[in-house]
């Protein structure tokens, strides 16, 4: 029983160490936080926004540099929204934090005909209300909980639905221009939030409060990926390391690569083309150059 116990808490470490090493390591590798930086850091309610509040508050006390976080949570007043879970845990937690108050609910109902789709305008009012907020509170950042497979789903929407090779940016200017948005859970598994949230007991508050169904084709994604975790371990893996591992010669947009002025320069190019050649598609065998054919 008590090996048990030892290995279940050996695991939860593990998770724990695995969760700061990867969020460290997207914070560093898109220079997220800086010196002096005051982080905003969105919480929903749901596991994810616990995960990054909380592991956030691990590394900050571990960092060589200083920076602050503060917890803000919008009450959107939906309908049964537990209003006094956010507080009472951010208390006992000891970290500033803000609770803002404004019913968009109400204005989303009246304004989007029954049946329809209400994500799209309620997620418009949450951005415009929290660029504000973090304007208040003098945040200079503004770090959100979205992970490996929300960036995944996000990229797979784009392609098969928009017709367009766009992800979810680990780091970017706000659309207004006047925020650093961050997410420094972009290389962590939802599996492991999901597992993280267990371990703690996060108070979770259900993300369906306000009756809207989930997006078809999100769930279509979803689904998707689930399937090709169990049939072909690693495929989602691979898909995203991808993201970061671009070569716009061999995409076809225009404005992305020069396509139109391109000329010849008689320097050999491993990344020029392979002509009939296959692309390697694992890792190149180590001595094996790029072989050059000369015309008799
Ligand atoms: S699920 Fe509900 S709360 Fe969430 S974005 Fe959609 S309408 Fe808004």
């Amino acid at each position: 029983m008590e090996e048990v116990a030892d290995k279940v808490a050996y695991e939860n470490n593990k998770l724990h160490k695995r969760l700061c090493r990867l969020v460290g390591q997207a914070i560093g590798d898109f220079n997220m936080i800086e010196d002096g930086d005051k982080v905003m850091v969105c919480l929903s309610g749901g596991k994810d926004s616990y995960a990054l509040l909380d592991i956030l508050m691990t590394l900050r006390e571990r960092a060589p540099i200083k920076f602050e976080l503060v917890a803000v949570n919008l009450d959107q007043k939906q309908p049964n929204f537990p209003a006094d879970i956010l507080p009472a845990y951010l208390e006992k937690l000891g970290i500033p934090f803000h609770i803002e108050n404004q019913d968009t609910y109400s204005i989303v109902k009246r304004l989007i005909p029954e049946g329809k789709t209400t994500c799209s305008l309620c997620s418009r009012l949450r951005r415009g209300i929290l660029y504000r907020v973090a304007d208040g509170l003098g945040c200079n950042k503004i770090a959100l909980g979205h992970h490996r497979d929300d960036i995944l789903e996000t990229f797979f929407l784009n392609m098969f639905f928009g017709g367009k090779l766009k992800g979810m940016p680990a780091k970017l200017v706000s659309d207004d221009g006047k925020h650093m948005v961050i997410r420094p859970m972009a290389y962590v598994k939802e599996a492991d939030t999901t597992r993280y949230a267990e371990v703690k007991g996060f108070p979770i508050i259900p993300c369906d409060l306000c009756g809207s169904q989930e997006n078809l084709q999100r769930k279509q994604i979803k689904n998707m990926m689930r399937e090709w975790d169990k049939k072909h371990p690693g495929r989602c893996e691979n898909i995203f390391s991808s993201l970061s591992t671009v070569v716009p010669s061999h995409l076809m947009d225009r404005e992305l690569f020069g396509f139109t002025d391109l000329k010849t320069d008689g320097v050999a190019n491993p990344l020029g083309d392979i002509a009939f050649d296959e692309e390697p598609c694992s890792t190149p065998v180590a001595g094996l150059g790029t072989i050059t054919l000369q015309r008799e």
